[in-house]
């Protein structure tokens, strides 16, 4: 089940082999069937309703206007091949908007943010890779090491320092954060529940699992541990890896686990918490649909691995 997570199951191989033969790179990046997947500042190009379900999909473009959109990227990234057709992500992020959507004009460079939850997994998945490598790129644009200028090798999977006596390396990185979600056993005190926050930023009667980045010096169990205890005052036992989604806003890949509380009071970190609650089952089926404002408990955005941990756990405790 965890093969349906968004942002998961990119429909390219990958071919990691060829990425440093130059000569196929280039005789990719010139051929008329090969697509191009164009990245705008955190945008992708999509088509509004252009499928038979009326939600939004993917756009790629190929052969001439391909050809416009090589020539004014940044960056150029082999995404991996669907049977021998190349896709690369193109940043195009240098152009103003206006420039850049003409240059592309057979879809709107819009928010994965906005339209992901609505497209198919395949086509997410795409857009999320390109929009990571793109990022990626954007911000390794000079040695961490010698602060040379670096330079897109391995047909964007690695960017070398163009410092003439050090060839620092850099390799596209995913910062890991791990998301859990805490539950109780039901008993004398009352029913099963599980332990959901809310930020106040996020859009009125959100709740969503708890979640963190991984620090340095812990292993992913040790930050989900830390992370409970520090942002409700919960400790927690018995964590248990359940899966993992790759969320390109904008670099992180997300490790999803349950835990079992062992202490239930809850003393929020007002730093990083607005409210967290238990809530049981009955609560949670109650729960309003995300970012439809009721003034009433709602769930995560429904392409988030919050959002597939409590409704897994619902379906394991059952009615
Ligand atoms: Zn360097």
């Amino acid at each position: 089940m965890a093969d349906g997570l968004k942002y998961t199951g990119v429909a390219l191989a990958r071919v990691a082999e060829l990425r440093r033969d130059k000569a196929w790179l280039e005789a990719k990046l010139a051929a008329a069937e090969t697509r191009l997947v164009p990245v705008w500042r955190g945008h992708n190009l999509v088509a509004g309703s252009a499928n038979d379900e009326g939600r939004p999909s993917a756009v790629s473009v190929s052969g001439d206007a391909a050809a416009a959109a090589v020539a004014a990227a940044e960056d150029l990234v082999l995404l991996g091949l669907d049977d021998d057709v190349a896709y690369f992500a193109a940043d195009l992020s240098s152009q103003d908007k206006d420039v850049a959507q003409a240059l592309v004009p057979t879809g709107e460079l819009m928010n994965l943010r906005s339209c992901g939850p609505l497209m198919s997994h395949g086509e997410a998945a795409l857009l999320a890779y390109a929009r990571a490598m793109v990022h990626w790129h954007q911000r390794h644009r000079f040695c961490g090491v010698c602060g040379h200028p670096t330079e897109n090798r391995d047909g964007g999977h690695l960017r070398l320092c163009s410092n003439p006596d050090e060839a620092h390396q850099t390799f596209p990185r995913t910062d890991p954060a791990v998301i859990m979600l805490v539950s109780r056993d039901g008993d004398g005190s009352g029913p099963p529940g599980c332990l959901l926050g809310r930020q106040s930023i996020w859009p009125e009667g959100t709740y969503s699992t708890l979640a963190g980045f991984v620090e340095p010096g812990e292993s992913l169990e040790e930050a989900v541990t830390r992370e409970v205890l520090e942002e409700v005052g919960v400790r927690v036992t018995g964590v248990k890896y359940r899966a993992s989604q790759p969320w390109p806003f904008p670099s992180s890949i997300m490790v999803g686990f349950w835990a079992q509380a062992v202490t239930f009071d809850i003393n929020i970190d007002n730093d990083e918490l607005e409210d967290a609650r238990w809530f049981t089952s009955v609560e949670l089926r109650g729960f309003g649909e995300w970012g439809q404002s009721t003034g009433n408990p709602c769930l995560p955005r429904k392409d988030s691995i919050s959002r597939w941990l409590i409704e897994t756990w619902l379906e394991e405790i059952g009615a």
